[in-house]
């Protein structure tokens, strides 16, 4: 049974949610909106204010008829949102993030290799460094991780970073006293464009590529994460039989075909030829993809990602990829293109999840 808590939950994320898409707005027009009365609005609002979420943002000019109304908006700097991506292979991005998604601080710290307690180690250190320097008030952590997170902030397993069964939320929620959420790489990126971003159909595939390759899935306007949060791990769906060894110890796994140190490292060879090392890695990402795509019917495909993934060459090699493997009523309307959040999706995604647990904005 809903309890007042559960309703007083409810209409902050319907005003929020509301505000984040739609505003500023009157409190007028927010009742209109949402089917609250304007007594209910009034004393959410006046809470929001308080805790320096929702800020008055002057009169608008009465148009014809009634008088002039108060408008109200997110205010994007009354709270901060401190965020970690520790999925890209060389560093750890740490990053301050504020509720309109736009990031206000941003550091790199070397990685140095490090994986195991001494990765977490050094995550808790970037912690308390960003928190002692956030000039704001902060609505919690949102931390990015490659590998499978469970809801709950636990990795069960990041194989770059060594890390399994890390119960990354409760330590760090522990030894900062703040609240923290943990998200995969992959479903962050697709937050990102889910909340800040521009998608065009409630259906979207994110890809990530790093270390390793993952999918992020929004379908219905909401992420997927499956029945053991490992949604869109295609990183290990094998792609050439004849192909290279794997960590996992199967032959052609996409991650042998595709990761970032890969491409680096071809695109560096000798000699090499950019656009043929570019076709490769995009047919066999579209190759791998091709059956998420048919058995989904999703046409919206965002890369996340170095540079290489968003060149014309690697989009298009995987957009025919995936269009000469799957209906053509599909490969008609497929888009392949890269995120609107460019290179800083992932750390805003992971504001976005923050956002979401703990405001209801979504
Ligand atoms: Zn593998």
């Amino acid at each position: 049974m809903a309890t007042p808590e559960d309703a007083r939950r409810a209409n902050r994320s319907l005003l929020l949610g509301t505000l984040h898409r739609d505003g500023p707005l009157s409190r007028a027009d927010l009742a209109k909106r949402t089917g609250l009365t304007r007594a209910t609005v009034s004393a959410v609002v006046r809470d929001l204010i308080d805790e320096s979420v929702v800020e008055e943002l002057g009169i608008r000019a009465a148009g014809g008829v009634g008088k002039p109304a108060t408008l109200v908006g997110i205010d994007a700097d009354g709270r901060h949102v401190l965020c970690i991506d520790v999925s890209e292979p060389a560093e750890f991005v740490g990053a301050v993030v504020n509720l309109d998604g736009k990031v206000v601080v941003r550091r790199t710290y070397d990685r140095k290799g490090r994986t195991g307690r001494a990765a977490v180690t050094l995550l808790k250190r970037i912690c308390r460094e960003l928190v002692h320097d956030a000039e704001g008030p902060l609505l919690g952590v949102g931390i990015a991780s490659p590998g499978i997170v469970t809801t709950e902030g636990v990795i069960v397993t990041a194989a770059h970073l060594g890390w399994t069964d890390v119960p990354l939320a409760l330590e760090l929620s522990t030894e900062l006293d703040l609240p923290v959420h943990v998200v995969n790489d992959a479903n962050a990126a697709a937050l990102a464009e889910l909340t800040f971003g521009e998608p065009t159909a409630p259906h979207l595939i994110c890809v990530r590529v790093d270390e390793g390759v993952g999918v992020g899935l929004v379908l219905d306007g909401r992420l997927f994460t499956g029945s053991s949060h490992a949604a869109g791990e295609i990183g290990h769906v094998v792609v050439d039989d004849g192909g290279a060894v794997c960590a996992c110890g199967k032959r052609g796994c996409l991650e042998t075909e595709v990761s970032e140190p890969l491409l680096d490292r071809r695109l560096e060879e000798d000699g090499a030829d950019e656009a043929a090392v570019l076709r490769a890695a995009g047919t066999h990402l579209g190759t791998a993809l091709a059956t998420v795509v048919g058995a989904l019917d999703v046409t919206e495909v965002v890369l996340s990602g170095p540079p290489t993934v968003s060149t014309e060459t690697f989009r298009t090699a995987t957009t025919e990829a995936i269009a000469s493997r799957t209906l053509p009523v599909i490969g008609a309307r497929l888009v392949v293109r890269p995120s609107t959040l460019g290179f800083d999706d992932v750390i805003v995604g992971a504001a976005a999840r923050v956002l979401d647990q703990e405001l209801g904005i979504r």
